[in-house]
């Protein structure tokens, strides 16, 4: 049996929060509890978001969490480099191999959705579908456009064939790409690679086995798995979407609720020991928010006892302390 090859994908475009430390946990948690390894890797194609010292804290505060890796950005490894804007001339080999067999092709449609293709679409962030207006341009209408000047995008000719994997919490998914979008894009007309591309590209490079990520990606599964097997891939990873923090509104925890964010905690005086404790209670891992390293939780992780349903968490610091049933003053 292969080796179990999970990894956390961060994009260092803010501060980490609890949503993002929850889905590392738990990430991190289904690698080493199949006794597999931990690969970081930094998602920061998008130049307009992505900045080094995001990265920097992105990296302490995993530490911090009590999460390790054995080969990532800052220490390398077999499969290096593992920060994504490093690995651009990967990105432009598999678009030149997509585009020469046929797969891919120029699009010349401004489209608003484009302009933020390199970061992961989240929920909610759903466009329209595209209407499949440049797949059918012949070869003499590419050659006028590009000779008038215009920058082309670049979009998968979609496989027409329906898309199932089995996801190791919600069970078996069956989509066709036409239902969810259609074409989509592998990279914009600037040359900014899309995150579909870059996270299916380096998935199979990397040899992951194991895709541990929120629940609002699930969505890009099937393009993932469609890339996937067009660049050669011969196994899919076993993917496990989990289940969504939300604010009190219902809201998707992110960047912006700057009071969770992990640094912001920690300089309270919350320890790792009581946040990790508390979000394994969250997902179903214990009964009570005893306070826990990661490590202590590698064997109580299962995916039967996590939860499934989205989770409404308190967005301030007091609300937390006393979730956690601590002192709130
Ligand atoms: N870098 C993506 C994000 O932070 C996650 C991508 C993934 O896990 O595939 O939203």
């Amino acid at each position: 049996m292969h080796m179990v090859r999970g990894r956390l994908a961060p994009s260092p475009t803010g501060y980490m929060h609890i949503g993002n430390a929850w889905a590392f946990l738990l990430a991190w948690l289904a690698a080493r509890h199949e006794g597999g390894q931990v690969v970081l890797r930094m998602e920061d194609i998008d130049p307009q978001r992505s900045r080094p010292e995001y990265a920097l804290a992105l990296m302490e505060d995993l530490r911090w969490l009590g999460l390790d890796w054995d080969e990532g950005s800052d220490i390398g490894g077999q499969y290096a480099p593992y920060t994504q804007h490093e690995r651009l001339p990967l990105y432009q080999e598999a678009l030149q191999s997509l585009q020469k067999r046929g797969l891919a092709y120029p699009c010349f449609c401004t489209r608003k959705e484009l302009r933020s293709l390199a970061g992961a679409p989240h929920w909610g962030d759903a466009g329209a579908a595209y209407p499949g207006t440049c797949r059918g341009l012949s070869a003499a209408e590419r050659q006028a456009k590009l000779a008038a000047g215009r920058k082309p995008a670049l979009r998968l000719l979609c496989p027409s064939e329906p898309i199932s994997f089995n996801d190791a919490l919600y069970g078996a998914q069956q989509c066709c790409l036409h239902d969810i979008g259609g074409d989509f894009a592998l990279c914009r007309s600037d040359g900014v690679v899309a995150y579909q591309l870059a996270v299916a590209v380096d998935d199979y490079a990397m040899g992951i086995t194991q895709v541990v990520r929120g629940q609002d990606i699930l969505v890009s599964t099937p393009r993932q798995i469609a890339l996937l097997r067009l660049l050669g891939a011969e196994s899919i990873p076993q993917y496990g979407h989990i289940a969504l923090l939300v604010d009190e509104q219902g809201e998707r925890l992110a960047k912006r609720h700057s009071s969770l964010a992990i640094r912001y905690i920690r300089q309270q005086g919350m320890t790792a020991r009581q946040l990790v404790g508390l979000l394994a209670c969250w997902a179903g891992l214990q009964a009570q928010p005893v306070p826990r390293s990661a490590a202590e939780l590698i064997p109580l992780f299962s995916w039967q006892r996590l939860v499934r349903h989205r989770l409404s968490v308190p967005s301030d610091l007091p609300s937390l302390r006393a979730a956690c049933g601590l002192c709130t003053g």
